[in-house]
């Protein structure tokens, strides 16, 4: 394929985006004019790029906060995103957002095992909610969101913010037009970690190690570039290190999947390892590798590779905090069009199953 016939598929797959997030009836409650107002739900470090990327999306606003320090961070990010004194909320007082209509939905960013709880309590508050990755701690969690939310009638995305990444969305359409050939296998990993001295380390907030953190992101994408749910999972962890840094949760996971079609995936990821984030994938006439592949922040997502006798490069920013804008307007989007989100409570499941499997297979089960 040469490289003006993957520019063509690539403004293509732009194109069917736009007409499948616009081409959906409006919802009767909220005018498709105004912006979707969110509450942000644990006020960390992811909350603070998200906060920042709703100011830059054209169609949501910061509109509430919910936190255990509302005289800190409440103040500091009700005077960043003017946010008023009554709509600074704390865990105990959350389910008080049913009572305050400027809140539509919130977005929650708290650790891993308070997902399930926080989206449960907004369905039944009546707002929609945007939860991040991973989706929760176990696949019956995840379950009862998607109950929840289908009760309430309120929508439900998880934060795959790669989903929503012209550079991931453009490599997925050049797979699956065949340029590579019969694709055979991925590999990718997501190594690292900044600070140990926190909920990620510890199995009752985490649910388990780095590959509900980081190695999710490699597995995702295999599963979302393949359009396929593995059919059979391996594992091993490992945890070399003797201070006791690594409690409850392993130092380290690689694991392999195989896809019904035959094709196989691969990945590894760890808090104690140092590493790049990569994703690479092996046609039977090309081949594709994508480095760095799954940060975010200041860097540029880079990709090489080759499909059949034509050299394949290119690149494309994710200069905080595009991919979270994007991620933020889609929602936004769904909520006021009353449509599906691209990454629905069901991705976080089908994430979830996998790697249940995986650590079920590692003789390590997390449910
Ligand atoms: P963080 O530690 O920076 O923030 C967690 C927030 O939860 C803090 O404000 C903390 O005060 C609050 N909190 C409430 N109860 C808590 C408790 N019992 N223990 C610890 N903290 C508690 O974490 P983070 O990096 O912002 O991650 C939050 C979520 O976002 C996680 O699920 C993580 O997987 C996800 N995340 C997603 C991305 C992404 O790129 N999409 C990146 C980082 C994190």
């Amino acid at each position: 394929m040469d490289r003006r016939r993957f520019a063509q598929l690539s403004a293509l797959t732009l194109a069917n985006m736009q007409v499948r997030i616009s081409g959906q009836s409006p919802d009767s409650s909220i005018s498709p004019t105004r912006r979707v107002g969110i509450a942000a739900v644990g006020l960390g470090s992811i909350a603070e790029v998200f906060m920042h990327a709703v100011t830059a999306s054209s169609n949501a606003r910061i509109t509430g906060l919910v936190t255990g320090h509302p005289a800190e961070k409440g103040t500091k990010f009700g005077a960043l995103y003017n946010v008023p004194g009554n709509s600074i909320y704390t865990y105990e007082t959350f389910d008080r957002l049913k009572d305050n209509p400027a809140i539509d939905a919130v977005y929650i960013a708290l650790p891993n095992s308070m997902h399930c709880e926080y989206t449960i309590r907004a369905a039944e508050a009546g707002k929609h909610a945007l939860c991040e990755k991973p989706m929760a701690i176990s696949s019956a969690e995840c379950r009862r969101m998607i109950d929840a939310c289908r009760r309430a009638n309120v929508k439900l995305m998880i934060g795959y913010r790669t989903h929503y990444d012209a550079t991931f969305r453009k490599l997925r359409e050049l797979v699956r037009s065949g340029a590579l050939g019969e694709i055979q296998a991925y590999q990718g990993g997501f190594y690292g970690m900044r600070n140990k001295q926190q909920w990620r380390l510890d199995r009752s907030l985490a649910g388990g190690g780095s590959l509900l953190d980081l190695g999710i992101y490699p597995l995702n994408t295999m599963r979302w570039f393949t359009g396929e749910e593995p059919e059979s999972c391996r594992g091993l962890v490992a945890t070399r290190d003797k201070s006791g840094a690594f409690p409850s949760v392993e130092q380290s996971i690689d694991w392999m999947v195989k896809f019904p079609s035959g094709i196989l995936g691969s990945g590894g990821s760890s808090y104690a390892q140092s590493g790049t984030n990569f994703l690479t994938i092996n046609g039977t006439s090309g081949h594709l590798r994508l480095e760095p592949a799954f940060v975010y922040g200041d860097v540029i997502l880079k990709y090489t590779g080759t499909a059949g006798d034509a050299d394949l490069s290119g690149s494309g920013p994710v200069y905080d905090p595009d991919q979270f804008v994007s991620e933020a307007t889609h929602f936004a989007d769904c909520v006021l069009h009353n449509s599906q989100p691209s990454t629905p409570g069901e991705e976080g499941l089908a994430d979830l199953l996998a790697i249940e499997a995986i650590y079920a297979a590692a003789g390590s089960p997390i449910a």
